[in-house]
Order: structure tokens, then sequence, then C-alpha cells
């Protein structure tokens, strides 16, 4: 690479750079959608269960009150057959009086349970359905959430060893790099939009912005004397050599690149 001075070095060296920077950017935004994917996934799931657990407590509890209900219901039942029994033996006005007012009590009081009973059960009922329901939609849901989450997870795992590389590589080629360069480069990926501070020429036309340049602009990239920026954009614009230097460029990112320029 020798010292890197002239300006197509340089700028073969930033936009490779910038190529690699470009691509972490891309994996990492990447791993990120994969990661939220999987959370809404999970999220989902989890509320399942949770309205399963949910659902499985209210039966529980409307099956204690079934239980003191039957047992009310039993002991009133009880009460007022016993109470058939007493009434031959009323003689006076009052003990009758109170005697009917205490079964009429009892009979409401039967009524109201039973009636509670049959709203309890019905319940019970609707709550089971939606058990079932529920614990379908999770047997239905649980196998694609976690196949989706492995093949994510799979993905990402790739992704971050492409990223490893990638930083392994951005070493060498920092190492290469002037450092008043590196900084004016790191400088001018902040201020522009993805992170791109150098363009290609392409046909005439700038690959970042996507305008025309004027004949004058793209003579003077052609002769690769000073670094030329788009009028439209600021980038510096960048002709690729025909040679495998640009195969270099556009294929050094990946895992087997890291030998183009030792
Ligand atoms: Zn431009």
């Amino acid at each position: 690479m020798g010292d890197g001075h002239t300006v197509q070095e340089t700028l073969t060296l930033v936009y490779r750079l910038q190529t690699m920077d470009v691509e972490v950017l891309r994996l990492t935004t990447e791993m990120q959608e994969a990661q939220e994917s999987v959370d809404v996934g999970r999220k989902n799931l989890e509320s399942l269960e949770k309205q399963l657990v949910s659902f499985l407590k209210e039966i529980d509890d409307l099956e204690t009150r079934h239980r003191q209900m039957e047992s009310e219901l039993k002991e009133t039942e009880r009460m007022l057959a016993e109470g058939k029994k007493r009434q031959k033996e009323l003689k006076h006005a009052r003990d009758i009086q109170a005697y009917l007012a205490e079964m009429e009590f009892r009979r409401d009081e039967k009524d109201r349970f039973e009636e509670e009973i049959l709203k309890n059960l019905e319940s019970q009922e609707q709550l089971k359905k939606k058990v079932s329901e529920t614990e379908h939609a999770l047997e239905r849901e649980r196998a694609p959430f976690e196949a989706l989450a492995k093949e994510k997870s799979a993905q990402n795992e790739e992704r971050s060893r492409r990223i490893e590389a990638i930083h392994q590589e951005r070493i060498d080629v920092e190492s290469s790099f002037p450092s008043d360069l590196l900084r004016t480069y790191n400088r001018l990926r902040a201020s522009h939009k993805n992170g791109m501070v150098v363009a290609r020429l392409l046909e005439g036309t700038c690959e970042a912005c996507r305008m025309n340049l004027p004949p004058k602009s793209v003579t003077e990239v052609k002769k690769r004397q000073r670094i030329i920026t788009c009028l439209f954009c600021q980038r510096w614009l960048y002709l690729p050599e025909r040679t495998s230097e640009r195969v270099a460029v556009s294929e050094g990112v990946g895992a087997s690149g890291e030998s183009a320029k030792r």
C-alpha cells in the first residue's frame, strides 16, 4: 500500500474503511431487528402464559367458593327438614309466626345458594373454555416461536462473527492510515448521513446523492490529483480502479478479505 499518500491511495483506503463501517452498521441494525422480533414473540407467549395462570387461579377460587356454598346449602336444607318436624309441636300463634318467618328466611337462603351455585358453575364453564383456548394458542405458537428464536439466534451469531472479522481487518487497515486522515474520516463520518464520507463516481453520478456532476468535476476526479468533493452532498468522490483493487475493496469486507492488503 506504500505510505498511502497519493490521492487514489487515500481514497481507496478511506473507501475500504467506510465499506467496513457501513457493513458493521448494517449488521448491527439487523441484529437489533432480529432481537426485537424474538422479544415480541416471547412477550406474546409470556402474556398467554400469564393469562392461563390467571384463569386457573380464578377457577380455583370459584371451586373453593362452590364447595363452601354446597355445604351451606346442605346445612340450610337440613334446617328446613328439621323445621318441618318441629312444625307439628307448635301450639302458640306467636311461635307459629316466628317459625313461618324463619322458614321463609331459610327458603330464600336456599334459593339464593342454588342460584349462586348455578352462576358459579357457568363461570367455571366459561373459564375452562378460555383455558382451553389459551392452551391451544400456546401450543400453536410455541413451536414457531422457538424455530424463529433459533433461526434468529444462529443468524445473529453469524453476524457477530462477521463483525468480529471486520473489526480485525479494520485494525489492519487503520494501521496503514495516516493519523490526520483517520481523524478527518471519523469527523466526517459523524456528520454525514449513514456515515458515508466517500462516494463512488459512477458514470458521472455521485453514488450517495445520485446527482449528475458537471463534466468539469468528472474530469477533475479522473485526474486523481486532489480530492474532489461532490457539489451537492460534499462527499469525497472516488473513482475505483478497474483492476483487482476494486474487487479487493468490495469483497475485502468478508472473512476472507484480510490478505488483500498484506
Ligand atoms: Zn453527492
